[in-house]
């Protein structure tokens, strides 16, 4: 059988060619990085449970009519996608102060903000993603007007949707961040939401214990990653049948 072509590797997922013509097949590793791949480590199981996760929201989105690139999870690691052209921004909706917005404005963590706060950062690892504002997205060409205005009914749905969804198995939806690709159809190009939507791009919190379940485990050392990210699958009764096999092996008295 032909190997087939590797387009793009990225940190967490690998992008191979799809079998018809503008698809992609995205590929879930288990490497996991933080704070500009300073930090790293191999999370087995991650991919698995990332895969599954991203399926599920990008599944639901799209049944409520948020269009996404997502067509069908091929296996276990992998889900086939529709080709787009992503624009170089990373869209980050806040809910609650976190991360490097809690850092940068001197709001404590966990605070809630008056109103969803929708930032964006240049997709450039060299640089770190840097804050830009609207007025460095049209100056430079990277969106449209019309874009920007697209771009922000997008994130906003997506944050409804997905506060609501994780409200219902007791999680907060503290923050998140996608992105966005440009889709053709003919002459007409369309928004979609590209990438994934899994606890690697969000935070999520446990409503009760303010136990984090997201990626900020790995990035601060608080524990299991598999254990947060198979604890999110249990709630929304995703859980792969061979789940990733816990961290510490479990007492039985
Ligand atoms: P912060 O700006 O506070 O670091 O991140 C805000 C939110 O966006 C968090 O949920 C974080 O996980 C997500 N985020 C920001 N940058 C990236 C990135 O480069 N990759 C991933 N996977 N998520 C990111």
């Amino acid at each position: 059988m032909a190997r087939r072509k590797k387009i793009y590797e990225g940190k967490a997922k690998t992008l191979y060619e799809g079998p018809e013509p503008g698809t992609i097949v995205q590929y879930f590793k288990d490497d996991a990085t933080a704070f500009n791949a300073e930090k790293k480590d191999v999370i087995e199981g991650k991919g698995v449970l990332n895969n599954i996760l991203s399926e599920y929201f990008m599944q639901g989105l799209g049944q409520i009519g948020v269009p996404t690139h997502f067509l069908k999870r091929l296996n276990m690691r992998e889900q086939l996608v529709r080709s787009c052209e992503i624009i170089p921004l990373e869209v980050i909706v806040r809910n609650y102060a976190a991360g490097s917005m809690s850092k940068r404005l001197g709001i404590d963590e966990g605070t809630q903000l008056p109103r969803p706060i929708v930032e964006y950062c240049y997709k450039d690892d060299s640089l770190g993603d840097p804050l830009v504002s609207e007025e460095h997205i049209a100056a430079f060409g990277w969106a449209s007007q019309q874009d920007m205005d697209d771009i922000l009914s997008l994130a906003l749905r997506v944050n409804d949707f997905m506060s609501g969804v994780m409200f219902g198995v007791g999680i907060r939806l503290v923050d998140f961040k996608i992105e966005i690709g440009r889709v053709y159809d003919g002459d007409f190009q369309r928004l979609v939401v590209a990438d994934e939507i899994s606890p690697d791009s969000c935070r999520l919190w446990d409503i009760e214990s303010g136990q984090k379940l997201d990626k900020d485990v790995f990035r601060r050392d608080l524990g299991s990653l598999t254990d947060a990210y198979s604890e999110v699958a249990r709630r929304l009764g995703v859980m792969p049948n061979n789940p990733p096999a816990p961290s510490k092996p479990t007492l039985v008295n």
